[in-house]
């Protein structure tokens, strides 16, 4: 059986809010909850800097966020990593995509995880260099994976609705549709070096489409349409940024994180990332990087009946996804809005028990089990420890709504009521 790996991913973009301790909190108890039976230890986290986009990341951003979490008693193991430090692994993972084509024609293979058009290996090495593969010809059902976009910001906001919540705006295929139509076009517009984003392609109706499933912990079986519901996206921006959606893929893989715990808007990501996942795994990358191919298979065997799969027994992360916690403007709390964050917190005197007794109340910790006085309606303070002696995902589950913070909810900290399901 492996042993649970989460892992606590902060973007340091300023002082951690209450909302990103409740999805640490969520992360840590999670992982902690699952000892191995075999040898009898707790889950690992590690801790991981999404810095990968440097014109977000605020200076010292990351020491505030270790010097909190040390604070509220959350540990992770080994040393921190940074994404602004490993552009070359994903410049070598977006090489590995560009390898591959999608395929219309090939055989369906295992639908249970992924459904729909099976991802195939070009078999040369024209993209070594991240170079435009050649479009297949005589083959009208293969794609490149992945493909160049010239559309601009403005391009897109004219042609996309966007989508609740999630900020997802569904790709109209304009650039697809332009290197299938007229290749050359797109080959000088890339010798003239035109700015250009790589998006990764999914399978269209044209192709059969495709779907992912899985099973979230909290929300239940999701089942999103690749061209629907997803979309071609962008992996790396055309300023030579690496997209999050791929790097989240990249470093949990090769990290070897198998419990995501994270909020609920990236829900759709998820179905993404589950794509991108799977090809990084059929182009060769992971196993390059000692990701070995049994691992992979078990992987991508699945299971067949659509159950959940027990925790821990393969590659494949298990995810949970929290409900999210709203400033009392019903806005969603973040560290740009200005909400209370730890620095403004500790410097009032919250203690860091009432901080996490406060988060621990939101993700439904309730019951008196003879340690302090949990049976009360509202937040009691207590320790990370206490709080993972209580913890199990079936209370999460009992409520989904999303959590609004009530007007004085600072100095309400402790007291019941503080905050209400929206
Ligand atoms: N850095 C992301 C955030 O702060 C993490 C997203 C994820 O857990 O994948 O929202």
């Amino acid at each position: 059986m492996n042993t649970a790996v989460g892992r606590f991913a902060p973007t340091p973009s300023g002082r951690m809010h209450i909302g990103n301790v409740y999805a640490m909190l969520a992360a840590w108890l999670s992982a902690k909850s699952q000892v191995n039976p075999v040898i009898g230890l707790p889950g690992r986290v590690f801790l991981r800097i999404e810095d990968v986009d440097g014109s977000r990341a605020v200076p010292d951003a990351d020491k505030w966020i270790m010097d909190d979490l040390h604070w509220l008693g959350l540990d992770w193991d080994g040393e921190p990593v940074y994404q602004s430090r490993r552009s070359a692994i994903y410049r070598e993972a977006l090489y590995a995509l560009q390898s591959i084509d999608l395929d219309a024609d090939a055989p369906l293979g295992d639908r249970s995880h992924v459904s729909g058009k099976v991802l195939v290996t070009r078999g040369d090495s024209s993209v070594s260099a991240g170079r435009l593969p050649d479009v297949p010809k005589g083959s009208a059902g293969r794609f490149p994976l992945v493909y160049p976009c010239f559309c601009s910001r403005a391009d897109l906001r004219a042609a996309c609705a966007p989508q609740e919540g999630d900020r997802f705006l569904i790709y109209p295929g304009t650039c697809r549709a332009l290197l299938a139509g007229d290749p050359n076009e797109v080959r000088s517009r890339l010798e003239a070096r035109r700015r250009h984003s790589w998006r990764i392609a999914v399978p269209d109706d044209e192709m059969g489409g495709g779907s992912v499933a899985f099973d979230d912990r909290v929300f239940g079986r999701q089942v999103f349409d690749l061209a629907r519901d997803v979309g071609d996206t962008v992996i790396r921006r055309s300023d030579g940024v690496f997209a999050y959606q791929l790097v989240v893929v990249v470093d949990d893989l090769l990290m070897g994180v198998n419990d995501i715990v994270r909020g609920r808007d990236l829900l759709r990501s998820t179905a993404l990332q589950v794509w991108i996942r799977k090809a990084l795994i059929a182009s060769g990358f992971a196993e390059r990087y000692g990701i070995g191919s049994d691992d992979v298979a078990e992987s991508d065997r699945g299971d067949a009946a659509g159950k959940a799969r027990p925790v821990g027994t393969s590659v494949n992360p298990v995810y949970a996804h929290v409900p999210l916690i709203d400033a009392p403007s019903g806005q969603r709390l973040a560290k740009r809005k200005r909400s209370p964050d730890l620095g403004v917190l500790r410097a009032a005197g919250v203690e860091p028990e009432q901080v996490i007794g406060y988060c621990a109340w939101l993700l439904g910790v309730r019951k008196s089990d003879g340690i302090g006085n949990c049976g009360a309606a509202g937040p009691v303070p207590m320790d990370a420890q206490e709080a993972l002696e209580r913890f199990s995902w079936e209370q999460v589950k009992t409520d989904v709504s999303d959590r609004k913070l009530t007007v004085n909810w600072e100095s309400e900290l402790v007291s019941p009521k503080s905050a209400t399901v929206a």
